[in-house]
């Protein structure tokens, strides 16, 4: 009998396409995507990495595992909370329930009992200011820079930009404020040193050339030592004599002060200080989307609502029901998991440290995402062998720890009490996934 090549035997691409599960897939997978899945297990079969009668199996697999999103969830157990690799702020449940209901239409610019067109997010910037009533009025846009860019734009391009230089912030991956700023065609005046800057290095460099005086909280650093700042209603007092807007860009978001955070600047303390605008993220300690927030003086908010540049970073539905939901609700994960109790979170820890017969260590949790820099947050860890966390990245769902000094830490401060189970299943799985070290290998002595 003549020997039949392997490779006759691949089943055909529309055999494979008419899979069950394939089938079952159309919703949710377009045609090309499910035939590259197809023709990758062909290819691999012809290769002679799997064999002919596996590649259903394959197929299927393939289009099982093969989400909507290549965006996997994953489990913080780092204890950063605003893990600005993880997306910052996970949502709440209402404002996930909000995005859902605002994915179709929605009256984001109609007002819906006359039919005329509205004012967009309306509803989003009245749940701002009814949080924040130091404010007159509320603008909000893609993210915290674009408000700061869209501030600089529009009350100083081709004018000064007073700003300190101890503020002169890179606010990570390589994005400098300062040149973001210049690349909005207003010049920096830069005034004082890197630790001191005085009232009067502002009010030398106040002219006819000034657009507006920026401050800065300089939010992923501390300067200690030798060190002064103009006093926010001082400087304050100087702008209004001169005319000259005061903007502030606190951050983190937070709408009011936290006791918990007692260095973090917030909008209601920075306005009441007397700033005429402050801009801020909405991902950071406000706990929401991605979004810029300017908040303050309705005359300067407007000018800003009205320049062309607003067009080019508005905040699509999604972020502006989400926002809304969020500021409405008040309650967020992220101030949960900065107001964890630290007896809550060890107990937690010992039980999942029992289970997994692993130690349980003292461990500081981070605000993170350049917020409260050198603020620890004491809580736990479960310590487990380093080698374990690779495949707890890689897992279902994937686990985030901190690796530290030769090991694996979980943390649950950014973890929902509810997923504890999860957590465990996952990483017994992670413990005895075969790795370079072999199963129960992270063991410790
Ligand atoms: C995070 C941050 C920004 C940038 O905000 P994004 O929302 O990331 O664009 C600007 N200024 C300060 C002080 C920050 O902390």
């Amino acid at each position: 009998m003549p020997q039949v090549d392997p490779r006759r035997l691949i089943p055909r691409t529309d055999r494979l396409l008419a899979l069950p599960a394939v089938v079952a897939a159309r919703p949710r997978l377009s045609e090309p995507v499910l035939l590259a899945l197809v023709r990758d297990a062909q290819q691999r079969a012809r290769n002679g990495d799997l064999a002919p009668d596996r590649v259903e199996d394959a197929v299927t697999a393939a289009v099982a595992a093969r989400t909507a999103t290549s965006l996997r969830p994953v489990l913080n157990a780092t204890g950063v909370v605003v893990h600005t690799n993880l997306g910052r702020a996970p949502l709440g449940p209402a404002a996930v329930d909000a995005v859902t209901d605002a994915a179709g239409y929605a009256d984001v610019e109609l007002d819906l009992r006359t039919g005329v067109r509205s004012a967009r997010g309306a509803g989003t910037r009245a749940a701002l200011l009814a949080a924040c009533p130091a404010a007159a009025d509320a603008l909000v846009v893609n993210n915290g820079a674009a408000a700061l860019v869209l501030a600089t734009t529009a009350l100083a391009a081709g004018r000064d930009v007073v700003i300190s230089r101890g503020e002169l912030v890179e606010i990570g991956a390589g994005f400098r404020l300062p040149d973001l700023i210049v690349s909005t065609g207003a010049r920096l005046r830069e005034v004082g040193t890197t630790n001191r800057t005085h009232l009067r290095d502002y009010a030398d460099a106040l002219g006819p050339e000034t657009g507006c005086i920026l401050t800065v909280h300089p939010s992923n650093f501390r300067v200690e030592g030798f060190t002064a700042a103009a006093p926010p209603d001082q400087l304050a007092a100087l702008a209004a004599e001169h005319g000259v807007p005061l903007v502030t860009d606190i951050g983190s978001g937070l709408l009011a002060a936290d006791p918990a955070l007692p260095g973090e600047p917030d909008a209601a303390t920075t306005l009441a200080a007397g700033a005429d605008l402050v801009t801020a993220s909405g991902d950071k300690l406000l706990g929401g989307p991605q979004a810029g927030l300017v908040l303050g003086r309705a005359d300067l908010v407007a000018t800003l609502a009205r320049h062309p540049l607003a067009r080019a970073v508005r905040a699509d539905k999604l972020t502006l029901a989400a926002l809304e939901a969020t500021v409405a609700a008040g309650e967020t994960p992220v101030g949960r998991a900065l107001h964890a109790d630290p007896d809550r979170l060890r107990q937690r820890a010992e039980r999942l440290g029992a289970a997994l017969g692993a130690p349980v260590v003292p461990h500081d949790g981070r605000v993170g995402g350049g917020g409260a820099p050198g603020v620890p947050l004491p809580g736990w860890a479960v310590r487990l062998d380093e080698a374990v966390a690779a495949p707890l990245r890689t897992g279902t769902p994937a686990v985030l720890p901190r690796v530290h000094d030769g090991a694996c830490l979980l943390d649950l401060r950014c973890i929902p009490e509810t997923d504890d189970e999860r957590l465990l299943a996952v990483v017994r799985a992670a413990r005895s996934a075969p790795g370079p070290t072999g199963p129960g290998a992270d063991r410790t002595p």
